[in-house]
Protein backbone atom coordinates (compact mmCIF):
# COMPACT_ATOMS: atom_id res chain seq x y z
CA UNK A 1 0.00 0.00 0.00
CA UNK A 2 1.42 3.31 -0.68
CA UNK A 3 -0.47 6.37 0.00
CA UNK A 4 0.83 8.79 -2.78
CA UNK A 5 -0.58 6.17 -5.78
CA UNK A 6 -3.15 4.26 -4.16
CA UNK A 7 -4.14 0.58 -5.85
CA UNK A 8 -7.76 0.32 -6.87
CA UNK A 9 -9.51 -2.23 -8.42
CA UNK A 10 -12.37 -1.67 -10.79
CA UNK A 11 -14.53 -4.97 -10.29
CA UNK A 12 -14.48 -6.56 -14.00
CA UNK A 13 -17.38 -8.89 -14.29
CA UNK A 14 -19.17 -7.03 -16.61
CA UNK A 15 -20.21 -3.10 -17.42
CA UNK A 16 -17.90 -0.51 -18.45
CA UNK A 17 -14.87 -1.61 -16.61
CA UNK A 18 -11.90 0.41 -19.37
CA UNK A 19 -13.47 3.25 -19.02
CA UNK A 20 -13.14 3.41 -15.05
CA UNK A 21 -9.42 2.22 -15.38
CA UNK A 22 -8.64 4.80 -17.49
CA UNK A 23 -10.62 7.46 -15.21
CA UNK A 24 -8.71 6.33 -12.52
CA UNK A 25 -5.46 6.39 -13.80
CA UNK A 26 -5.85 10.25 -14.78
CA UNK A 27 -6.86 11.01 -11.27
CA UNK A 28 -3.52 9.27 -10.20
CA UNK A 29 -4.01 5.83 -9.21
CA UNK A 30 -2.79 2.33 -10.14
CA UNK A 31 -6.04 0.95 -11.23
CA UNK A 32 -6.29 -2.87 -11.91
CA UNK A 33 -9.10 -5.20 -12.89
CA UNK A 34 -10.73 -7.36 -10.37
CA UNK A 35 -12.28 -11.01 -11.20
CA UNK A 36 -11.37 -13.18 -8.25
CA UNK A 37 -11.74 -13.22 -4.40
CA UNK A 38 -7.73 -13.48 -4.02
CA UNK A 39 -7.25 -9.97 -5.78
CA UNK A 40 -9.18 -7.92 -3.53
CA UNK A 41 -6.43 -8.60 -0.87
CA UNK A 42 -3.73 -5.73 -1.65
CA UNK A 43 -6.73 -2.73 -2.89
CA UNK A 44 -7.04 0.46 -1.10
CA UNK A 45 -9.97 -0.12 -2.87
CA UNK A 46 -12.42 -0.57 -5.62
CA UNK A 47 -14.93 0.57 -8.18
CA UNK A 48 -17.99 -0.68 -9.00
CA UNK A 49 -18.81 0.01 -12.45
CA UNK A 50 -22.21 0.32 -14.53
CA UNK A 51 -24.07 -2.04 -16.33
CA UNK A 52 -26.91 -4.31 -15.39
CA UNK A 53 -27.31 -4.73 -11.75
CA UNK A 54 -28.91 -8.30 -12.10
CA UNK A 55 -26.02 -9.42 -14.08
CA UNK A 56 -23.50 -8.15 -11.83
CA UNK A 57 -24.85 -9.40 -8.70
CA UNK A 58 -25.13 -13.18 -10.63
CA UNK A 59 -21.60 -12.85 -11.58
CA UNK A 60 -20.24 -11.99 -8.01
CA UNK A 61 -21.87 -15.32 -6.91
CA UNK A 62 -20.25 -16.91 -9.61
CA UNK A 63 -16.93 -16.03 -9.36
CA UNK A 64 -17.47 -16.10 -5.48
CA UNK A 65 -16.93 -12.90 -5.01
CA UNK A 66 -20.49 -11.48 -3.30
CA UNK A 67 -19.29 -12.66 0.61
CA UNK A 68 -15.41 -11.77 -0.46
CA UNK A 69 -16.72 -8.79 -0.89
CA UNK A 70 -19.43 -7.97 1.21
CA UNK A 71 -16.47 -8.34 4.18
CA UNK A 72 -14.54 -6.40 2.17
CA UNK A 73 -16.43 -3.22 2.79
CA UNK A 74 -17.90 -4.03 5.80
CA UNK A 75 -14.35 -3.79 7.12
CA UNK A 76 -13.90 -0.46 5.59
CA UNK A 77 -12.51 -0.93 2.10
CA UNK A 78 -13.50 2.35 0.33
CA UNK A 79 -15.89 1.75 -2.63
CA UNK A 80 -17.42 3.72 -5.39
CA UNK A 81 -20.63 2.74 -7.20
CA UNK A 82 -21.63 4.26 -10.40
CA UNK A 83 -25.17 3.54 -11.51
CA UNK A 84 -25.87 0.09 -10.92
CA UNK A 85 -22.22 0.35 -9.01
CA UNK A 86 -24.95 2.54 -7.29
CA UNK A 87 -27.66 0.33 -6.90
CA UNK A 88 -24.94 -2.89 -5.73
CA UNK A 89 -23.99 -0.47 -2.75
CA UNK A 90 -27.45 0.57 -1.65
CA UNK A 91 -28.61 -1.44 2.02
CA UNK A 92 -32.07 -1.00 0.01
CA UNK A 93 -33.20 -1.67 -3.47
CA UNK A 94 -37.00 -1.05 -5.33
CA UNK A 95 -37.67 -2.74 -8.17
CA UNK A 96 -35.09 -4.91 -8.12
CA UNK A 97 -35.70 -8.32 -9.49
CA UNK A 98 -37.02 -10.90 -6.87
CA UNK A 99 -33.82 -12.93 -6.93
CA UNK A 100 -31.68 -10.08 -7.28
CA UNK A 101 -28.42 -9.62 -4.84
CA UNK A 102 -26.35 -7.04 -4.25
CA UNK A 103 -23.46 -5.87 -1.72
CA UNK A 104 -25.10 -3.06 0.62
CA UNK A 105 -22.93 -1.08 2.67
CA UNK A 106 -24.38 2.38 1.90
CA UNK A 107 -27.90 3.21 4.27
CA UNK A 108 -30.06 4.45 1.54
CA UNK A 109 -33.20 3.01 -0.38
CA UNK A 110 -32.25 3.07 -3.93
CA UNK A 111 -34.39 2.87 -6.97
CA UNK A 112 -33.60 0.97 -10.12
CA UNK A 113 -34.08 2.45 -13.41
CA UNK A 114 -35.73 5.24 -12.08
CA UNK A 115 -34.93 8.03 -14.33
CA UNK A 116 -35.35 5.49 -17.11
CA UNK A 117 -38.93 5.02 -17.15
CA UNK A 118 -38.87 8.56 -17.75
CA UNK A 119 -36.28 8.43 -20.09
CA UNK A 120 -33.63 6.14 -20.92
CA UNK A 121 -30.88 8.59 -21.22
CA UNK A 122 -30.42 12.02 -20.88
CA UNK A 123 -26.98 14.84 -19.86
CA UNK A 124 -27.50 17.34 -16.73
CA UNK A 125 -25.52 19.65 -14.73
CA UNK A 126 -25.07 18.65 -11.21
CA UNK A 127 -23.54 20.78 -8.53
CA UNK A 128 -21.76 18.09 -6.73
CA UNK A 129 -20.50 19.15 -3.41
CA UNK A 130 -16.54 19.03 -3.28
CA UNK A 131 -16.36 18.46 -6.95
CA UNK A 132 -18.28 21.23 -8.49
CA UNK A 133 -20.52 21.64 -11.83
CA UNK A 134 -20.54 18.35 -13.59
CA UNK A 135 -21.68 17.22 -16.61
CA UNK A 136 -23.31 13.98 -16.16
CA UNK A 137 -25.09 11.17 -18.31
CA UNK A 138 -27.85 9.25 -16.89
CA UNK A 139 -28.22 5.84 -18.42
CA UNK A 140 -31.48 3.89 -17.27
CA UNK A 141 -30.37 5.33 -14.19
CA UNK A 142 -31.56 4.70 -10.40
CA UNK A 143 -31.89 7.60 -7.90
CA UNK A 144 -32.22 7.70 -4.11
CA UNK A 145 -35.17 7.65 -2.37
CA UNK A 146 -34.21 8.17 1.41
CA UNK A 147 -30.95 8.30 2.88
CA UNK A 148 -29.91 7.36 6.53
CA UNK A 149 -28.35 9.70 8.93
CA UNK A 150 -24.60 8.85 8.32
CA UNK A 151 -25.23 9.53 4.52
CA UNK A 152 -24.03 12.67 2.85
CA UNK A 153 -25.99 14.02 -0.08
CA UNK A 154 -23.11 15.05 -2.41
CA UNK A 155 -25.79 16.43 -5.57
CA UNK A 156 -29.21 16.01 -6.98
CA UNK A 157 -30.56 16.21 -10.49
CA UNK A 158 -35.04 16.62 -10.94
CA UNK A 159 -34.94 16.96 -6.96
CA UNK A 160 -33.83 13.36 -7.22
CA UNK A 161 -30.88 12.69 -4.98
CA UNK A 162 -27.92 11.56 -7.68
CA UNK A 163 -24.60 11.01 -5.43
CA UNK A 164 -24.16 9.99 -1.82
CA UNK A 165 -21.34 9.90 0.41
CA UNK A 166 -21.16 7.25 3.71
CA UNK A 167 -17.60 7.13 5.13
CA UNK A 168 -15.51 5.40 2.40
CA UNK A 169 -18.11 4.90 0.25
CA UNK A 170 -19.21 6.80 -2.59
CA UNK A 171 -22.20 6.39 -5.13
CA UNK A 172 -23.22 8.06 -8.32
CA UNK A 173 -26.44 7.42 -10.18
CA UNK A 174 -24.82 8.81 -13.51
CA UNK A 175 -21.26 8.00 -15.23
CA UNK A 176 -18.56 9.72 -14.80
CA UNK A 177 -16.35 7.91 -16.61
CA UNK A 178 -18.06 8.19 -19.50
CA UNK A 179 -17.13 11.91 -19.86
CA UNK A 180 -13.40 12.48 -20.07
CA UNK A 181 -13.80 14.30 -16.43
CA UNK A 182 -11.87 12.75 -13.56
CA UNK A 183 -13.00 14.83 -10.95
CA UNK A 184 -15.60 12.39 -9.45
CA UNK A 185 -12.70 9.60 -9.70
CA UNK A 186 -9.87 12.39 -8.14
CA UNK A 187 -12.38 12.45 -5.55
CA UNK A 188 -12.92 8.75 -4.87
CA UNK A 189 -9.39 8.37 -5.23
CA UNK A 190 -8.42 11.82 -2.05
CA UNK A 191 -11.31 8.95 -0.23
CA UNK A 192 -8.51 6.27 -0.54
CA UNK A 193 -5.60 8.48 0.13
CA UNK A 194 -7.45 9.91 3.52
CA UNK A 195 -8.12 6.10 4.76
CA UNK A 196 -4.76 4.77 3.48
N1 LIG B 1 -30.60 0.02 -14.95
C1 LIG B 1 -29.39 -0.66 -14.65
C2 LIG B 1 -29.53 -1.63 -13.50
O1 LIG B 1 -30.52 -1.78 -12.91
C3 LIG B 1 -28.25 0.29 -14.37
C4 LIG B 1 -27.91 1.06 -15.61
C5 LIG B 1 -26.48 1.50 -15.72
O2 LIG B 1 -25.61 1.08 -14.95
N2 LIG B 1 -26.24 2.32 -16.71
O3 LIG B 1 -28.58 -2.26 -13.18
Amino acid sequence: MTTSTPRIGVLALQGDVREHLAALRSAGAEAVAVRRPDELGDLDGIVIPGGESTTIGKLLVTFELLEPLRKAIVAGLPAYGSCAGMILLADRVLDGTPDQVWLGGIDMTVRRNAFGRQVDSFEGTVELDGVGEFDAVFIRAPWVEAVGPEVTVLGRAADKIVAVRQGPLLATSFHPELTGDPRVHELFVSMVREIC
